[in-house]
């Protein structure tokens, strides 16, 4: 395992597994079957209404709760809710969360973010995130922010390799987490003759060969999957290393698409979106 220690000191494994669309079942399977493989980061969030089953994944596993790296986030309806992190910490049976996020940047986000830093100083959160945020309003966070976030998390992938937002990453020390690190499963993006050609040469698979890229640009990647060998391949990542000449070939794929734009409209339904109880 490789790691990155974050502005805040606080080190941080730079390979896990997310659990976005799983029922909680089907994320208490994935974590347990992730922990047991030797995977010690978990992404959840309330909005994936999963963290119960996500807890139960991590006591099942036996993995000392020490041993894991868990991030999770807060939803917009719950940004203004005094109880919102202790109500977290309960569904996910654990009293502490390594790295808490602010899901999207709308409701009222500044007291959200505010509501993190008190967890932060009463020792329930370690550091800080936003996710999702553009840069003006990240750059508004960082600026009036008490403690200092430590990471954003947004989608990055080589089709889109987040350029712009890097340089602002760079000047603050923040790290950046991928969401869609595989392109959310994207054959086209998986079968890039680039990726094929560099499985070949490692003996890896073009997966592989996506996430180790993201390893080498600094990137943190939780690729979501149900598939225990696919977890299992998925950090299976730190026994080889692209030179600068394929790190610089593979540069060439970027397109400057994402997958996924949230229109304002989205952003500001998300922060209506009550969600469901998390059983
Ligand atoms: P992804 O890019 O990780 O792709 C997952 C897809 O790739 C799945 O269809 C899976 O079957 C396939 N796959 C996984 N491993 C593979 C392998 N080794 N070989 C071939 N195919 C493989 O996209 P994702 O799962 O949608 O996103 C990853 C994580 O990002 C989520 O679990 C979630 O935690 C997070 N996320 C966050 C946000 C946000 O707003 N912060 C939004 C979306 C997703």
């Amino acid at each position: 395992m490789e790691y990155i220690t974050l502005n805040n000191g606080v080190k941080m494994p730079m390979a896990g597994i997310g659990v976005f669309m799983m029922s909680p079942a089907e994320a208490e399977a994935a974590v347990e079957s992730a922990l047991k493989s030797g995977v010690r980061l978990i992404d959840t969030a309330n909005g994936y209404m999963n963290e119960s089953g996500t807890g139960r994944g991590i006591k099942k596993s036996g993995v000392a709760r020490e041993e894991i790296f868990l991030v999770t986030k807060l939803w917009p309806t719950v940004y203004e809710k005094e109880t919102a992190v202790e109500e977290t910490l309960a569904r996910l049976g654990t009293d502490y969360i390594d790295l808490l996020f602010l899901h999207q940047p709308t409701a009222n986000w500044r007291e959200g973010y505010k509501n993190i830093e008190k967890a932060v100083r009463a020792g329930k959160v370690k550091a800080i995130g936003l996710s999702n945020f553009p840069d003006e309003l990240l750059r508004e966070a960082i600026d009036t922010a008490e403690i200092k976030p430590q990471i954003v998390q947004v989608e990055a992938h080589p089709y889109y390799p987040q350029t712009e937002l890097k340089k602002i990453l760079a000047e603050t020390g923040m790290g950046l987490m991928a969401w869609y690190p595989l392109g959310h499963g994207d054959k086209n993006l998986i079968q890039e003759p680039i990726f094929t050609k560099l499985a070949q040469k490692y003996g890896k698979s073009n997966a592989q060969i996506i996430l180790r890229w993201h390893i080498q640009s600094g990137n943190v990647v939780f690729p979501g999957s149900k598939n225990p060998a696919h977890i299992r391949d998925n950090f299976d990542i730190f026994d080889f290393a692209l030179t600068e000449d394929e790190m610089a070939e593979i540069a060439k794929v970027d397109k400057g698409v994402r997958y996924y734009t949230a229109t304002p409209e989205m952003i500001a339904a998300y922060a209506k979106m009550e969600l469901q109880p998390d059983l």
